[in-house]
């Protein structure tokens, strides 16, 4: 017979709540050696049982890849534009001094908040410490969230927060700018002088602290993050990756210009071409500035969303080059078929996986050298429509009869 506990906890499969409270034990007796007070883990640590919908969330994988032009669409669209615009107007006292103090232009700092919680809006409606423990406790990444936990301990414990205030992600980003707490540790300060480094509450200490990180990581006040570029008929594009950097001149020389068609300045800056929707899609060449925006965030789309906000804020124009590109979504099944057609055409995807990684990658750039086609690397539903029409005949296992047939449907 079912008991009114056994309906109203919600569990896992894997989690014994006995087990969960040794695990628990054991994160105390740590947190004591550290440091930690007694009051603070009383006061903190209270959780019973791992959050179910927490650990869901961070197992979940994407039932699509999308596309750049979808993602930025969704992300920097005009109703975001004109609010942060109307942000960096109401705030402007408070971002000139974050920017002279700091040497970070007050656009990224609002392009950063805008992108990662719509301005303060959607902050994360999760105890930081109840999320971080249920995934510590997972076996997923136990590693990388049980610091993250004893972070957050700290935090609490030096008193810039209470554990009720300090809400989240469900994967224990923080506050207005989503800080994790070892980000937190490393760079949060207090804007407002009231001695706590209150990201979630004060704006002086998010715009700050986001400026702190930015700054401590290496932000250059004198450069751009990058720009649109427009690249030749002829533009080898295969050299177009983030980690092969040319000077300004050098790509000059390869026939890159400015999108609107002008040269580019006369300079020994050193910049890479990025290509985030293949090479019939936009151009962008990077220089150091966009290192940094990938050290907040280690996702290319995410990167040039938060450089593109920036820029529209201070009214540079809407990117329009590569509009037409393929602009279909490929599912999570269509990226498995593309890795199998390309293995069983003698390109090695590096395991059939689902994922777009440097191996998938390297091997549609070397069937497309072999096809003759345009070695972009990119994967697209098109690229995927070839791959399907190729014959496969000569390189699996058909007979020869039914390669000739295949050959004679295609
Ligand atoms: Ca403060």
């Amino acid at each position: 017979m079912l008991t009114l506990a056994t309906l109203l906890v919600p569990r896992l499969a894997v989690a014994n709540p006995h087990d969960f409270s040794a695990w628990l034990d054991d994160v105390r007796q740590e947190a004591l050696a550290k440091g930690i007070s007694l009051a603070t883990l009383d006061t903190a640590l209270t959780l019973q049982a791992p959050i179910e919908r927490v650990v869901e969330l961070d197992r979940r994988q994407p039932e699509f890849h999308d596309t750049f032009w979808n993602y930025i669409d969704r992300r920097v669209n005009e109703s975001r534009i004109q609010r942060g615009r109307a942000l960096l107007d109401e705030h402007q006292g408070l971002l000139a001094q974050v920017e002279a103090r700091y040497r970070v232009p007050a656009r990224f700092l609002v392009a950063f908040w805008g992108l990662e919680t719509n301005f303060g809006q959607y902050t994360g409606g999760f105890s930081v410490i109840d999320a971080l423990a249920s995934l510590a406790y997972d076996g997923r990444r136990s590693e990388f969230f049980r610091r993250e936990l004893f972070n957050a301990l700290v935090i609490l414990d030096q008193g810039h927060i209470t554990p009720e205030a300090m809400q989240g992600s469900w994967a224990g980003a923080m506050g207005q700018m989503q800080f994790m707490p070892t980000t937190f540790m490393h760079y949060a300060v207090d804007g407002d002088g009231d001695g706590k480094g209150d990201i979630w509450r004060s704006l002086p200490d998010a715009f700050s602290s986001a400026a702190n990180y930015l700054s401590r990581i290496g932000w250059r006040s004198d450069e751009l993050w990058g720009r649109e570029v427009r690249l030749p008929r002829n533009f080898d594009w295969s050299q177009a990756s983030l980690d092969n950097r040319k000077t300004v001149k050098a790509w000059t020389a390869l026939g890159v210009r400015q999108a609107d068609g002008e040269p580019l300045p006369d300079s020994d800056s050193r910049g890479a071409i990025l290509l985030p929707q293949g090479h019939n899609g936009p151009a962008f060449m990077v220089y150091r500035n966009f290192d940094v925006i990938m050290n907040w965030n280690r996702s290319i789309n995410y990167a040039l969303s938060v450089a593109y906000l920036a820029d529209r804020l201070r009214g540079e124009p809407e990117w329009r080059t590569g509009r037409d590109a393929d602009n279909r979504r490929m599912t999570r099944d269509q990226v498995l078929t593309l890795q199998k057609r390309l293995l069983a055409l003698g390109f090695d995807p590096g395991g059939i996986d689902g994922i777009l990684g440097g191996r998938t990658r390297a091997a549609i750039r070397d069937y497309q050298i072999s096809k003759g086609l345009p070695a972009d690397g990119f994967a697209s539903v098109q690229l995927l429509e070839r791959l399907s029409s190729e014959d496969i005949g000569q390189a699996s296992l058909g007979s020869p009869q039914e390669t000739q047939g295949r050959a004679a449907e295609g």
